[in-house]
C-alpha cells in the first residue's frame, strides 16, 4: 500500500450535497489506478497551491470526483511505462492537467497519470525544485512569457504584480527582476513582507487597498506598462484602468472575487491587451517552454528564498493558512525519498 491524501464523502452526509472528511490513508494500487493512465510514478514532492486548499476541504469545484486523492502538482520517478516518451527511471514534472481535480493527484507515494502532459525535470534540477515551483510557479512563467511575448521591453517602465507575497506573485516578482523588469508589488501585507518582497526583486511595495476598492473613473492615472493578476475582482479592473498604451495585463485568479466590474474604456482608449492565463490545459509545447523557462531562471539557491518544505502528514494543519492568506511563497510537500 501507499500513503496518500484523500478526500472522501462523509458518510450519511446527503448524496447531492456530499459533506466530506480527508484523511491520511494507505491505498492501493487498484485504489489508486481507478483513473487510468499509462505512467506509474514514484512521486518524491508533490507542493500546496490555492486550489490544493479548496480540494482538501472537499470544494465540489476543485474535487470533482469523490473520492479522491487531491495535489495538483507531482514531481518523481517513473517505475512503469506503457508511454512510447517514458520510460523506468526518467524523472519528470506533472502539473494541472487534471491532476487533483479529476484524477488521482500527487499527494500520495504513488500516482497513475498519462504520459502525454509530463514534461521531463530538467537537468541539474532537483525533485524539490521543481515542487517549490509547482504550478504557481508555472502558471507565473505562463504570465510573464505572455508579457515578453507582447513586446513589453525592461525599460519600458513598471510591471505590477498583484497577490504579490502568494505563490504566483511571489515567483512572477522573481522572474520579471531576472529579466530585468522594474517590479512594483501590490500585498495586503505591506508591513510584514516588505523585505521579503524586496528581497525577491520588488523595487516599491504598495498596499493592496489601492487597488482594490471600486474604481471611481474608468480610466485612470497610466502607471503600468504590464500587470502580473492573480486576484480578479475590483483589483484586475483597476489594474486595467491603470495600464499604459498598448500594455498587457495577464489574468489567473480569483483571490479577491471571479467578478471583473470593468468597462471597455482601457480595450478601446488605450488598446490594452486582457490575457487570460489557465495552466491546467496547456499544450505540451507551453508546458517545456515554461519549464525551460524557469530552469533558466532559478537555481536552487534562488528558489530557497520562498519556499517552506514539509511532510505529507503536516498538509492537513498547514492548509488552513490559504483561506486567511497566510502563506508566503511556496510549500513544497515531501512525499518520497526525494
Ligand atoms: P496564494 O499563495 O494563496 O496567493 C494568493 C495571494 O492573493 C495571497 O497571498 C494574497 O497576497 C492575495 N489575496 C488573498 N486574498 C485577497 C483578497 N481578498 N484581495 C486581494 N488579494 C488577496 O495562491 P496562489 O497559489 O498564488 O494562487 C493565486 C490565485 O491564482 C488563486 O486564485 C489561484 O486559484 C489562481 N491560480 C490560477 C492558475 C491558472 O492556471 N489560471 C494557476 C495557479 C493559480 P498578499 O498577501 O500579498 O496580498
Amino acid at each position: 500500500t501507499y500513503r496518500a491524501l484523500y478526500v472522501d464523502k462523509t458518510p450519511g452526509s446527503p448524496e447531492d450535497t456530499p459533506e466530506t472528511t480527508t484523511r491520511l490513508a494507505e491505498l492501493t494500487a487498484a485504489q489508486l489506478s481507478v483513473h487510468g493512465g499509462d505512467v506509474w510514478v514514484a512521486v518524491d514532492y508533490s507542493s500546496l497551491n490555492y486550489k490544493d486548499a479548496l480540494a482538501l476541504a472537499g470544494s465540489p469545484g476543485v474535487a470533482r470526483t469523490l473520492p479522491l486523492v487531491p495535489g495538483i502538482d507531482l514531481v518523481g520517478t517513473v517505475v512503469e511505462s506503457e508511454h512510447g516518451s517514458w520510460v523506468a527511471g526518467d524523472r519528470v514534472i506533472l502539473n494541472g492537467a487534471g491532476l487533483g481535480e479529476t484524477h488521482h493527484g500527487g499527494l500520495a507515494e504513488r500516482a497513475l497519470v498519462s504520459g502525454e502532459h509530463l514534461v521531463a525535470l530538467p537537468e541539474e534540477r532537483s525533485a524539490r525544485w521543481a515542487a517549490g515551483l509547482g504550478t504557481a510557479g508555472f502558471t507565473a512563467a505562463l504570465s510573464v512569457l505572455a508579457v515578453i511575448d507582447h513586446g513589453v521591453a525592461p525599460d519600458d517602465g513598471p510591471v505590477l504584480v498583484t497577490g504579490a507575497a502568494g505563490g504566483v506573485g511571489s515567483v512572477a516578482i522573481a522572474l520579471l527582476r531576472h529579466a530585468g523588469y522594474e517590479v512594483v508589488a501590490s500585498t495586503g501585507r505591506v508591513t510584514e513582507q516588505a523585505e521579503y518582497l524586496g528581497r525577491l526583486g520588488a523595487t516599491t511595495v504598495i498596499d493592496r487597498s489601492e487597488l482594490g476598492a471600486p474604481g471611481d473613473r474608468p480610466l485612470q492615472r497610466a502607471r503600468w506598462v504590464a500587470v502580473i493578476d492573480s486576484v480578479g475582482s475590483h483589483t484586475l479592473a483597476n489594474a486595467l484602468a491603470q495600464t499604459r498604451y498598448d500594455g498587457i495585463v495577464t489574468a489567473c485568479g480569483l483571490a479577491q472575487g471571479v467578478d471583473l466590474p470593468a468597462t471597455v474604456m482601457p480595450f478601446i482608449l488605450r488598446a490594452v491587451t486582457l490575457r487570460g492565463i489557465n495552466s491546467v490545459d496547456a499544450s505540451l509545447r507551453q508546458r517545456q517552454r515554461a519549464w525551460d523557462y524557469l530552469a533558466d531562471a532559478f537555481d536552487e539557491e534562488a528558489l530557497g528564498q520562498f519556499i517552506v518544505e514539509i511532510e505529507l502528514d503536516e498538509v492537513l494543519s498547514r492548509a488552513g493558512a490559504f483561506a486567511n492568506g497566510q502563506v508566503r511563497g511556496r510549500i513544497a510537500v515531501r512525499v518520497g525519498p526525494g
